[in-house]
């Protein structure tokens, strides 16, 4: 199936019941009306003379018309581009050159950034760059009114011409490693994975889910809009931009049955200081994803928000993204010491990073995926799509994972952020998951900096509970001492107040390691 006859779908079958909720503007969509809406986009673009294949950017934070823009490209057979909002004049300029944008939708403003201003100063540096509409004001209006003149039979006649094989989407990687890359996926890729993963969830048309991730990720516009679509079900924007009060704010009164979130996230909503304000009874489930969850966050996630049935997803842009999720009645255990079982029609092995050999069970190795998820390819990068993606179409992850006897899959780390200290293999992960159990850390980070005698040393970065404390290297080894084996204590310790994130939520360690080698140096 397209997107396109996908939404069709939930538009006939649920046509009263609500499919999207702006609380900033207090707008709302039934799915008829969704559906018309998502239809006049479409006659809109056409008017504008957007082909089969061609590329419209949509440079946004998060808002219903972002929404109304991921639909209409895929019923037209566009490939939409999405790019971060973060993004500053350099940025934008290659995502509009790397992809070969002719059509650009941006917002107009948001806060500090003016979206109008940085998109009119690349716009000549752009070839192929023909228009730009710009949300909110009348440029888009008149990208709606002009879809009033195309002729009937137009959008019927595009449709009938589209594969689900197309490209539908060229999403950039979030640039937590480095340089982001756009990886290709086509509607067969996107719409079975946001399928699969509301399968797994046990999405209904009843249920309401509150989306305070970036759209322009995977996480928001494929696992959270398509996994909304694909099932019936309500999406529900909270705020612009992540903002944790807004968030639960919107749940509490938009009576949201699902809430997504990276670690980071949730641990900002739980540390609200009127946390306890909010009514949370109708939260049932959620997603928490993008990068390693601490146990003790989960558990107050289970307990303090309501989602008992929680699920942990793991995956990656380049995989649609998800390759394995917990279950509904995955127990605590499993929910936080794994991400759960290989989703249906997708294969995951381990191999050796060396050699490629498959490893037994138990042991780590880098995990590979394999199935209708995997991307088409980077866009317009041949190489770098044959480095991650090898001939008999296994997608290698760059990440270290262990397959455990009951098929769950931990991930031990990035191979990346691996600290190697005087040979020993040192995963970070399992330090951070120690230190959370401080009572004075809020949050905490632990990498690899250069050291002369061990070649590698480790550094924790914390964030304490009280602003303004102190914590100390000594502190640490105390805490640690007898608990933790003595080459992975941290023999540096710095206190910050926030560390460098990317727009989807996810620390750059990359960033946190130069910073510090810097410092130490
Ligand atoms: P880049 O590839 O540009 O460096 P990125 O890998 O962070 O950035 P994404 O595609 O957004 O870009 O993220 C995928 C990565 O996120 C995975 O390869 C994995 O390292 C991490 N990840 C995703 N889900 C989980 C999870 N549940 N637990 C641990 N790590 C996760
Ligand atoms: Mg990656």
């Amino acid at each position: 199936d397209t997107i396109g006859g996908n939404l069709q779908r939930a538009v006939d079958a649920f046509p009263e019941r609500e499919a999207l909720v702006d609380c900033p503007s207090g707008r709302r969509w039934t799915y008829a009306e969704f559906g018309a809406a998502v239809e006049e986009v479409a006659l809109g673009l056409l008017a504008k003379g957007v082909e089969k294949g061609d590329r419209v950017g949509i440079w946004a934070v998060n808002c219903p018309e972002w929404v109304l823009v991921q639909y209409a490209t895929a019923r037209i057979g566009a490939v939409m581009v999405n790019i971060n909002p973060a993004y500053r004049v350099h940025e934008l300029e290659f995502v509009l050159k790397q992809s070969g944008i002719s059509l650009l939708v941006s917002f107009t403003e948001y806060r500090t950034s003016d979206y109008r201003g940085m998109a009119e100063q690349v716009r000549g540096a752009c070839p192929d760059l023909r228009e730009i509409v710009h949300i909110g004001d009348p440029t888009w209006d008149r990208l709606v009114a002009a879809g009033a003149a195309v002729p009937a039979g137009r959008l019927a006649e595009r449709e009938a011409r589209l594969s689900c094989d197309d490209p539908v989407n060229i999403q950039y990687t979030s640039g937590t490693t480095g340089f982001p890359k756009g990886a290709t996926l086509s509607h067969h890729n996107i719409l079975n994975n946001g399928y699969f993963v509301g399968e797994t969830i046990g999405y209904t048309e009843q249920d309401r889910i509150c989306l305070p991730v970036p759209f322009y990720h995977c996480f928001g516009m494929v696992m959270g809009n398509l996994g909304a679509t694909t099932h019936g079900a309500c999406v529900i924007i909270p705020a612009p931009s992540f903002d944790p009060a807004a968030t639960l704010r919107a749940v509490a009164r938009e009576r949201a049955t699902s809430l997504y979130g990276v670690p980071t996230m949730f641990i900002a909503e739980l540390e609200l200081r009127d946390f306890a304000e909010y009514d949370l009874s109708s939260l049932r489930t959620g997603i928490m994803a993008g990068s390693p969850c601490p146990v003790e966050v989960m558990k107050r996630v289970v307990t303090e928000m309501n989602m008992a049935e929680v699920s942990i997803c793991y995956g990656m842009t380049e995989t649609s993204p998800v390759s394995t999720q917990t279950r509904r009645d995955d127990d605590l255990e499993r929910r936080t010491g794994t991400v759960g079982r290989v989703l249906p029609h997708i294969e995951v092995k381990v191999v050796d990073p060396a050699d490629g050999t498959t490893l037994p069970r138990g042991e780590a190795g880098e995990l590979c995926t394999r199935g209708y998820s995997v991307m088409l390819g980077y866009w317009d990068e041949p190489e770098r799509t044959a480095e991650a993606v090898d001939p008999a179409r296994w997608m290698h992850t760059g990440d270290l994972a262990v397959m455990r006897e009951d098929g769950c899959v931990q991930i031990v780390g990035r191979i990346k952020d691996m600290i190697i200290r005087g040979g020993e293999n040192i995963y970070p992960r399992e330090i951070e998951e120690f230190l959370h159990t401080h009572p004075a850390i809020r949050d905490v980070q632990v990498v690899g900096v250069p050291d002369e005698k061990y070649g590698e040393e480790i550094l924790a970065c914390v964030i304490l509970r009280e602003p303004g404390g102190t914590l100390g290297v000594e502190d640490i080894a105390a805490f640690c001492e007898g608990r933790l084996a003595r080459y992975k204590v941290p023999r540096h310790v710095e206190v910050v107040d926030s560390f460098p994130m990317t727009v989807s939520g996810k620390v750059r360690k990359v960033e946190l390691r130069e910073r510090a080698t810097e410092r130490l140096a």
